[in-house]
């Protein structure tokens, strides 16, 4: 249903009128993506539409008020986090966009669970800033995504990002979670389905509820509380760089170090477009760079795990360079609770243009494959790529692989195109869902299941009719009334764009 005046009053009376906005600016506000990328991706759309109006609660029970009204009113709700995720907008039936970042309270450390407790719209930043005074952090710092992704949009997102190539993805470090359901119910998992647990804990008194909130997309709840694992702060912490002879026995470097456990972060960078000319004029051409940051809480510790590095890459041929030091120097850190820089290193790549930065979840040492077949795509859409000023050049490729989780990478890729031109928008769209396609080829998995326009199309034809059914039945029992963000993870429609695409790859093949 339309959004009525009386339906703003009616949300109005819930948060109080400075808490909603229905004016013509603020739609087209939260109608666009964090990503600039993703709105060109959604201008080839017709899944998404600005909300009509956006209401920003501060508690759990006005988030429950207003799941209340919409279920009445039947009308459709999209939630926002930090909104730099890879989607964009509201429901393609408009209505409401709850914004999340209001609730941003810390609640509590809890030294004797070590969990930290705080409103799910906090960001990574803020929680950190928060924990640093009781000498822990969150390990795992969210995305790369520099300040503004908030806690619950990652848990939902299935983001990974720093500090996953120890502590794993956001999701693995959650205790318990509260959860307004779609109907307005509000419900707590693990140790706090027992009204007198006196501790936090995921796997006790009965099933894992949280795992099925983590992921979904805020299809199946909308996240109002968390609670997280925390880790000390280490004191010593260094990234230590090495080349290698090639992308392959980089990859086996790393994995072995990282399966020792001696590292919390890690990036391999092949040698590949700009990226090769920069790396091979450091340290010879086609060598690829790793980084990889280690921490402990004792200098002993740290001076050992260095030395077992170092072991592990002279068995490789690894070719030490003083690059991780002037990054630390710099405070250029690919591990940095605080985020500012750490995203932006692939931004950096395509000044002037438009850089887009794809993820996806798959073992380290599968990478070279998935490499390839990103790179065969890139090279057939040279032509179509933006100069870059700072680069002298087309910027056709620069790829990266950082911040995995355990025995995992997370591998974007970076390119260029002008966004105010019709011809290379459109082969933008059909570039990434190329590059999306052969990756899915490699058998890999998604996080960003919940993008509409993005993985979603390639995550789809690859569901098991059987799964789908499942998550649609639980989707059907905790939202009746179909109005939470709908056509998330479960289309309403088929991707008729991307499965033309694919139909036309695959005809070029036979050709071929
Ligand atoms: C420079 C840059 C670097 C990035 N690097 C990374 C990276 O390293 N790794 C990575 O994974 N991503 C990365 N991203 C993407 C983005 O940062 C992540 O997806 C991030 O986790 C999104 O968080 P958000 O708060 O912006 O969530 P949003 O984008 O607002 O939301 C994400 C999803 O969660 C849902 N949601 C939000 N809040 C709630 C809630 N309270 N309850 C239920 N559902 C909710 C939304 O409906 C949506 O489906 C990057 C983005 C940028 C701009």
């Amino acid at each position: 249903m339309a959004v009525t005046k009386k339906l703003v009053e009616d949300l109005e009376g819930i948060v109080g009128s400075k808490y909603v906005m229905d004016q013509d600016f603020a739609q087209y506000a939260y109608g666009a993506a964090g990503i600039f990328f993703m709105n060109t991706m959604m201008e080839v759309s017709d899944r998404s539409a600005p909300p009509e109006v956006i209401v920003k609660p501060r508690t759990t029970e006005e988030v429950s008020e207003i799941m209340k009204l919409a279920n009445e009113t039947k009308t459709p709700v999209t939630i926002r986090g930090g909104g730099e995720g890879y989607w964009i907008g509201g429901s393609k039936d408009r209505g409401i966009m709850i914004d999340m970042t209001d609730m941003k309270k810390f609640i509590e450390y809890d030294e004797v669970s070590r969990t930290a407790r705080a409103q799910a719209g906090i960001t990574w930043g803020t929680l950190n800033e928060e924990l640093e005074k009781y000498g822990v952090g969150t390990g795992n710092y969210g995305t790369h995504g520099l300040l503004g992704a908030c806690v619950a949009g990652s848990l939902n997102a299935d983001s990974p990002g720093p500090g996953g190539g120890k502590y794993g993805m956001p999701g693995e470090n959650v205790t318990n979670l509260e959860v307004v359901l779609p109907t307005g119910e509000i419900v707590r998992t693990g140790s706090l389905l027992n009204e007198e647990s006196k501790f936090n804990f995921r796997y006790c008194n009965g099933p894992d509820l949280a795992g099925m909130f983590i992921g979904s997309g805020g299809i199946y709840g909308i996240m109002t509380e968390v609670w997280l694992k925390t880790r000390p702060l280490y004191e010593h912490s260094e990234t230590v760089g090495y080349s290698y002879p090639d992308f392959d026995t980089a990859v086996h470097a790393v994995n072995e170090i990282q399966s020792d456990g001696y590292l919390t972060e890690y990036a391999v960078v092949p040698p590949a477009g700009i990226v090769e000319d920069l790396l091979g004029a450091m340290f010879g051409k086609g060598r690829p760079l790793t980084l990889v940051v280690t921490e402990s809480h004792s200098e002993t510790i740290e001076e050992a795990q260095k030395a077992e590095i170092d072991k592990i890459a002279k068995k490789y041929d690894g070719r030490l360079v003083g690059l991780g030091g002037l990054l630390d120097a710099l405070g250029f850190g690919l591990y940095d609770r605080h985020e500012f820089l750490g995203g932006n290193m692939l931004g950096l790549l395509g000044p002037n243009a438009t850089a887009a930065v794809t993820c996806s979840i798959q073992p380290l040492l599968t990478a070279p494959e998935v490499m390839e077949a990103e790179f065969a795509v890139c090279r057939k859409y040279e032509d179509s790529y933006a100069y870059s000023r700072l680069l002298g050049g087309k910027v056709w490729l620069g790829a990266l692989i950082a911040a995995g989780e355990l025995g995992a990478a997370y591998a974007p890729t970076v390119f260029s195109f002008d966004p105010s031109n019709d011809e290379s928008r459109k082969t933008a769209y059909r570039v990434v869902h190329e590059l999306l396609e052969v990756k899915w080829r490699t058998g890999y998995a998604t996080q960003f299941s919940n993008t509409r326009e993005w993985e979603t199309p390639h995550v789809v034809r690859r569901y098991d009719p059987q799964s789908l059914e499942l998550m649609k039945k639980i989707k059907e029992t905790l939202d009746p009334n179909n109005i939470l963000n709908r056509d998330f993870v479960i289309p309403t429609s088929p991707y008729e764009k991307v499965d033309k695409i694919i139909a036309e790859m695959e005809s070029e093949e036979v050709k071929k």
